[in-house]
């Protein structure tokens, strides 16, 4: 009869099975995507390597879409109702495209007109709908005026159940101010939908951060808007997003000035004061709009459109280096520099 006496080597034995197999290790995956001319870089950190392939894979399907749809100045979805609208015609949407437009409303209510997606015709007389940074002069003064005046908003748009036409022919939609965080919200979707718990999405600085990495939160670094480097570092909890807007990227330089592609629709011209805005949110689209706003606002405006916006943590940098932040904002980033430049800190934003 064999001995059923305990053996404490074989229950050893078990115990490093076990021990070991719930220890294994995280595999690292990165992978570089591309989309609205800019590299994503998506680090997923999770056990299952296929599944994780899987789900990029299915981003990556999903960012060629979105590329192709939402574009602002080649063929797509979104081309061809710019093209109706300009037409004076009517121009039947997708669900998809459908969302974007009642997205970009809202944001166009809350910033009170700041963010203003119908302002393509303007973007493009800056030369900003290229794929490189423009060259060239500011546009003529007319030009601009004749936008101003005619006050194109995406609340001109006719929306009857998929059919849109709008009041304002000079409207022309550009979701450059919010597609990216639409974009990286959409791909957190997806990989939640592989069951991916812990990663991390990078579009040029604007992040979704999915569970932590490892143990620790993910570590983000805010972007310097005059240099490469970092002004400030915060930790991300799971399920945050950081979106900065800045005119340090694409800009049009001409005479020695530095125009922004960032544009106050109240003038028609680029934004001067604030060189950059980041907000902390927890939905990509809502904080990119937020932060796009929040640059047009500026130094005086900002508080009250973050609130309005429903933002919880801000910093804005302006051209004399000078930084504004709210007190919970304060409270959660570490600058590298402590005297970078002068800190503002405003009334508590919530
Ligand atoms: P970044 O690309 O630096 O993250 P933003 O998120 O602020 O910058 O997006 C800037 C883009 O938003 C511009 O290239 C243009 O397409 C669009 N845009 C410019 N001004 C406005 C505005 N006032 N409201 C909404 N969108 C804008
Ligand atoms: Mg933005």
């Amino acid at each position: 009869m064999p001995n059923r006496k305990f053996n404490p080597l074989f229950l050893a034995l078990v115990l490093v099975l076990l021990v070991s197999a719930c220890q294994q290790p995280e595999k690292e995956l990165r992978e570089k995507l591309y989309v609205f001319g800019t590299i994503v870089e998506i680090t997923i950190r999770d056990k299952d390597e296929a599944a994780a392939r899987a789900a990029l894979r299915d981003v990556a399907a999903d960012f060629r879409r979105m590329h192709k749809d939402w574009h602002a100045w080649k063929p797509g979805e979104l081309s061809t109702l710019n093209a109706a609208i300009a037409a004076g015609k009517t121009a039947k949407v997708s669900d998809f495209l459908l969302s974007l437009l009642l997205q970009a409303q809202r944001y166009e209510r809350t910033s009170d007109g700041l963010f203003n997606a119908a302002i393509g015709a303007l973007v493009a007389d800056w030369g900003f709908h290229n794929d490189d940074l423009p060259k060239g002069r500011a546009p003529p003064y007319a030009a601009i005026r004749a936008w101003v005046e005619a006050k194109p908003k995406v609340a001109d748009l006719v929306i009857r159940d998929h059919e849109v036409s709008s009041s304002n022919r000079g409207m022309q939609l550009d979701f450059g101010g919010f597609a990216k965080g639409e974009a990286l919200d959409r791909a957190v979707l997806q990989l939640k939908a592989h069951g991916i718990k812990n990663a991390i999405l990078n579009a040029g600085g604007d992040l979704n951060v999915m569970g932590l990495h490892s143990k620790r939160p993910w570590r983000a670094g805010i972007r310097h808007p005059k240099t490469w480097g970092v002004i400030a570092t915060v930790d991300l909890k799971p399920g945050e997003v950081l979106y900065t807007s800045g005119n340090y990227e694409r800009f049009l330089e001409y005479e020695g000035v530095r125009y922004s592609h960032i544009i106050d629709p109240r003038t028609g011209w680029p934004v001067k004061h604030i060189v950059s805005a980041s907000v902390i949110g927890r939905n990509g689209a809502d904080a990119d709009a937020a932060a796009t706003a929040l640059s047009v606002a500026g130094p005086s405006g900002w508080h009250r459109i973050a609130r309005r916006m429903g933002v919880k943590f801000a910093m804005l940098v302006d051209d004399q280096g000078r930084i504004y932040l709210n007190p919970a904002m304060k409270a959660r980033i570490q600058l590298e520099d402590e005297k970078a430049g002068e800190v503002i800190l405003s009334p508590p934003l919530f």
